[in-house]
């Protein structure tokens, strides 16, 4: 293989709904990352429609532009699925049957009880000279071969789950075993409160100061990723990062990829021993959603409600008539009845409430779309606060609502002020 630093891949996709917008090509987006994260260059990426023409074009000109080629997609048992045939017609490689794709395959319906229709073994008819790749949770099979440019193409499956289960299993080891690749080094936190424009002036001077380092950033709203990206061996990376970390402060919540701010207050609830109830209008149970997708919430996740009438706020939670009819049901007086009710009711030592106004319509001008009031009730008392987000859709405000409900949590559990 050509020079390990200059590595240069490229990523095809291939399908008509791709093209017609039907389907996001979330594979290519996927592959970006772990090609780049592995110390590739991604040079650039195509799709191609079911035309058999298009994608054997796409393919040779991948092949005469970079080292490795990723395609996925087309390897299905239907007349559409063509990529074995553009492969063949590319390169000129007859197609032959595998017999152990083949075996695997009808050992795949043998488990499901199912007998394998005959149009599956379409799918086991690999380019001669390539390598088969085993595909542990689909039938169909991928496959790898070298192209007289010295290039080597992987085809996988368009299903993401089978695509990222055989570039993890397959296809990363084979393309780390035949060169040795330098990942670049990087570092990541995350971090709520801070939007880009104001993480580029807070940070864009110190970094600037460090050659070879690259400062990053990636919206996951209202969550941002601050990344530092330098090749293997740059001087000053800890330096810099260290002063990155001190500049950003109380707002990174994160400095491990894929921790976010659920599970960093699952850790803090587990270290204190302590348990969580959540009381949510606008948000109606997204809170709650964020905690139980971490696994192991139930070791500090108690239980939620979605009290989103002012009966059940009256009912389950305790709110005063005299609170909601001198306050208002979004305003920082409800939610403190909130938070204490479910703290009360629930027996547990936290408690977070949620209610404001989601949009687009309900809003006056004392209580504007976007106006959200929330509470923390804890062991140290209640803290509650207004924020205004702004009419900015009824989805953005309520995740918006609910990851600065977590993020008020957070900061109460670790006292950050
Ligand atoms: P199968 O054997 O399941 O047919 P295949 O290799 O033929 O596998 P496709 O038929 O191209 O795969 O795609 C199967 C499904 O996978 C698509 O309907 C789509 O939902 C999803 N898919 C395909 N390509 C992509 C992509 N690039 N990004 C995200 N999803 C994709």
């Amino acid at each position: 293989m050509p020079d390990r630093v200059a590595l240069r891949a490229w990523i095809l996709s291939q399908g008509e709904e791709l093209l017609t917008g039907r389907t996001v090509d979330t594979n290519a987006a996927f592959l970006a990352g772990a090609l780049t994260d592995l110390g590739l260059r991604v040079l650039g990426a195509s799709t191609a429609g079911d035309r058999l023409d298009d994608i054997r074009d796409v393919i040779l000109a991948a092949a005469a532009r970079a080292d490795v080629v990723i395609c996925t997609g087309g390897l299905g048992p239907t007349g559409d699925d063509l990529t074995a045939a553009a492969v063949s017609a590319a390169f000129d490689r007859p197609l032959a049957l595998d017999p152990v794709a083949l075996d695997e395959i009808r050992a795949r319906y043998a488990g499901l009880a199912r007998v394998m229709p005959e149009s599956n073994q379409k799918q086991a008819l690999l380019p001669h000279g390539s390598l088969r790749i085993s595909n542990p949770v689909g039938t169909a099979p991928g496959f790898m071969l070298t192209a007289d440019t010295g290039a080597r193409l992987y085809f996988l499956p368009g299903v993401p789950r089978e695509m990222r289960r055989m570039w993890e299993d397959s296809v990363r080891p084979s393309i780390q075993s035949c060169s040795t690749l330098r990942p670049p080094r990087r570092h990541v936190f995350q971090v709520m409160g801070l939007g880009e424009s104001q993480l580029q002036d807070l940070l864009g001077s110190t970094v600037a100061r460090y050659p070879g380092i690259e400062l990053g950033f990636r919206a996951r709203i209202p969550e941002n990723d601050v990344k530092l990206v330098a090749e293997e061996g740059t001087p000053g990376f800890e330096l810099c990062r260290d002063e990155v970390r001190a500049l950003l402060g109380r707002h990174c919540f994160s400095e491990e990829e894929g921790k976010g701010l659920a599970a960093v207050i699952g850790d803090a609830l587990l270290a204190r021993a302590e348990r969580l109830a959540v009381a949510e209008s606008c948000t109606g149970g997204l809170v709650a959603d964020l905690c139980v997708s971490e696994a192991g919430s139930s070791r500090w996740f108690e239980r939620g409600w979605i009290t989103y009438s002012n009966r059940s706020k009256q009912e389950e939670l305790g709110v005063t008539e005299s609170c909601l009819t001198t306050h208002g049901a979004v305003s920082i007086e409800c939610v403190r009845e909130m938070a204490a009710g479910a703290r009360k009711v629930s027996g547990v030592q936290w408690a977070v409430a949620i209610s404001g106004v989601a949009g687009p319509g309900g809003g006056s001008a004392s209580r504007p779309v976007g106006m959200v009031c929330f509470a923390v009730d804890g062991p140290s008392g209640a803290h509650a606060r207004t924020l205004h987000f702004g009419d900015r859709g009824r989805a953005q405000v309520r995740r918006f609502a609910a990851a600065t409900a977590l993020e008020m949590l957070r900061r109460q559990l670790l006292r950050i002020e």
